[in-house]
């Protein structure tokens, strides 16, 4: 949407985009479909099945006046108004009970894109700005999957109106004026059906045509308006937020919050470009419409008051012309007008569809991990050297490494030496940019990417739980094990809260969903998350500093019952606190993305001019630093 001087889209390409959005909400709510077309398919036909009984009968009454046959048109008009209009309430109350869960529905659509993406797509800047740009242009004015949905809202009546329209008054030019009516009889040449015909057409096109002038400024607001929505939509929810409530007392930023709101907020304002289009061109382009309808209908009234003048037909008909020929030009013009918007709208789907094309590479390995009993999964990787996706530099390079089954390994490193990249690379978050990594000798690229992270359990640093019951949480499923779910958070040291939680493994988590939730600290929230990753039961246990939040009892009780923790399964263990990765049966030791040492702790530190055993020192004198201040 931002490139302004891109080629127009087709309308065959609005048509096909638009009916993919159609199929994709068919999917999720083929109801809503069923109940629009009833309700536009009703709503349409009403006004002509009145305007024709009604003509009848003041052609009877204007002519023959027999009592029964104007009886009989009485009983239509009345019992065909009856059914019609309890039809139409019955459809609009089904189409509302439809429509009004359409908006929670339809984002459904998104929500199955954004969860089910590859990582290293969720996790880009790109993929976010795509979709926020997409939201925006929904919340602004719904541009996009919604629009789609109006559309059809508007084209199923259009189409009946035109088809009804069409039918009732072809006899208006059929019918002619008698050959007594000299002065009129000009009205029965073709030429001039010709020339009214075209003037009608003419104007229901042009009527449309300035309508979708005005609409088209929408679409060049865009980009202000998605800027201004992104500081809307996060100063906007400042207020609600109580992880931010403490910051932002203490340095007293309320009032700064209120500022950037309101001044954004006048993007949108009367002084806004928005507001100033809206009083000048979009305006000016509405009024030009609306002129032209009126004007067609004066056309329209002249046409058939001068035919039924000079005698083509009597005073009922010329209620069934004007009311058919008004209600087809509406039709036309409502067409027309939703084929322009259908052709804006195209745009915002493009962009839309840019998101929901995204493929999973992924995805695309075929080969199943053998279900092994023996738990012998070996992974290694292979000259692996990687790049984040738009960085120029490696985070790591050049890492070989073999995972030695039921082995623990920690990983040790400063700050941005690759440790977390290495075990997102280990996961299949990302895929290497060179070399390998082989799980028992084949290339993780070849495997289902499902199949292959059911092997890994991983504790990241910055784990996320969810505002669900405790015992959801630790099994990741509604349906669990409770009695194994106990024994991993015991194992992870809960045992002692979950004893004074009074709904146990049904207590909430946070305050969001249940206000009876339990409010819990980063230290227990970690213990859940290692309960998690124990539950999960996979042959490779992954901790990225698991103990980070934990206090120092917690601390040592995870160390103590370590290898307990991890069983038989291979354990890569990530940690700042060197004293805690004594025990693991290898080290290696990260620095600026590469393995620049590795062994067991007594070789390492016996190194004196290694990394290691600077690292190793420069804690040990902290350590001692603390334990005479003491
Ligand atoms: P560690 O876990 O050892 O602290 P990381 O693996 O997180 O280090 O980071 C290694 C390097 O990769 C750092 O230079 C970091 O800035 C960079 N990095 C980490 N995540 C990203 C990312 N998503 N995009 C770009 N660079 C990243």
């Amino acid at each position: 949407m931002e490139n302004m001087n891109k080629k127009k889209t087709t309308i065959c390409a609005a048509i096909k985009r638009t009916v993919r959005a159609w199929k994709l909400f068919w999917k999720i709510m083929p109801g809503w479909f069923v109940a629009t077309f009833l309700k536009g398919i009703f709503s349409a036909i009403t006004p002509y099945v009145t305007i024709w009984f009604s003509a009848r009968l003041i052609n009877e009454l204007a002519g023959g006046r027999d009592p029964m046959v104007l009886r009989h048109y009485v009983i239509w008009i009345l019992a065909s108004s009856a059914v019609l209009m309890l039809a139409n309430a019955v459809f609009e109350r089904w189409y509302k009970a439809e429509d009004c869960t359409m908006w929670s529905r339809g984002n459904i659509i998104y929500m199955q894109k954004l969860l089910n993406m590859d990582f290293v797509d969720i996790d880009s800047q790109s993929v976010y700005d795509l979709y926020m740009q997409i939201m925006q242009s929904q919340n602004c004015a719904a541009w996009g999957l919604m629009e789609s949905l109006s559309l059809l809202e508007s084209i199923v009546p259009a189409i009946f109106q035109i088809i009804g329209g069409i039918g009732l008054s072809v006899s208006l030019f059929s019918t002619m004026v008698p050959d007594n009516s000299k002065g009129l009889l000009f009205l029965n040449s073709p030429l001039s059906i010709i020339v009214i015909v075209s003037a009608l057409m003419l104007a229901a096109a042009a009527s449309p045509w300035c309508a979708t002038k005005g609409s088209s400024y929408w679409s060049r607001f865009t980009p202000q308006a998605r800027f201004e929505n992104r500081f809307l939509s996060f100063f906007g929810f400042v207020s609600t937020e109580r992880k931010r409530a403490a910051d932002l007392r203490m340095y007293e930023q309320q009032e700064n919050v209120c500022n950037v709101y309101s001044l954004r907020n006048n993007a949108f304002g009367p002084h806004s470009l928005m507001a100033k289009w809206a009083r000048g061109p979009m305006g000016l382009w509405r009024v030009a419409s609306a002129a032209i309808s009126v004007l067609l209908t004066g056309v329209i009234y002249l046409f058939v008051c001068l035919k039924a003048y000079g005698g083509a037909f009597g005073l009922g008909s010329v209620t069934q012309y004007i009311g058919a020929i008004t209600t087809l030009f509406i039709g036309i013009s409502a067409m027309l007008e939703t084929l322009g918007n259908m052709r804006i709208n195209a745009e915002f789907l493009e962009t839309t569809y840019e998101l929901i094309d995204m493929p999973n590479r992924m995805y695309q390995g075929t080969l199943t991990t053998e279900k092994r009993n023996d738990r012998k999964y070996e992974v290694e990787f292979r000259d692996v050297s990687f790049k984040y996706p738009g960085s120029d530099s490696y985070a790591l390079r050049h890492v070989n490494m073999k995972f030695k089954i039921g082995s623990r390994l920690a990983v040790v490193g400063m700050n941005g030496s690759g440790k977390t990249t290495f075990i997102k690379l280990l996961c299949r978050l990302y895929d290497p940019t060179e070399g390998q990594i082989l799980l028992n000798g084949i290339d993780i690229r070849k495997y289902r990417y499902d199949d292959y992270i059911s092997i890994f359990s991983v504790v990241f640093q910055d784990f996320k739980l969810f505002s669900l019951p405790l015992g959801q949480n630790v099994a990741a499923s509604r349906n669990y094990d409770a009695e194994r779910v106990k024994d991993c958070l015991v194992k992870a040291g809960f045992g002692d809260k979950l004893e004074h939680m009074p709904n146990g493994l049904d207590a909430y988590l946070y305050k969001d969903i249940d206000k009876e939730g339990v409010e819990i600290s980063g230290g227990e929230a970690q213990k859940i998350a290692i309960a998690r990753a124990l539950y999960k039961d996979a042959p490779f246990i992954v901790l990225d500093e698991p103990t980070a939040a934990l206090d120092p009892v917690a601390e040592a009780e995870i160390y103590e019952k370590f290898n307990d923790i991890a069983g038989d399964k291979t354990a890569i263990y990530i940690s700042h606190r060197l004293s805690s990765c004594k025990f693991c049966d290898e080290i290696a030791v990260f620095h600026n993305g590469e393995v620049i040492q590795q062994g067991t702790h007594e070789s390492l530190v016996a190194d004196e001019s290694g990394k290691y055993y600077e690292l190793w020192n420069a804690q040990a004198q902290y350590y001692a630093e603390e334990q005479a201040d003491e």
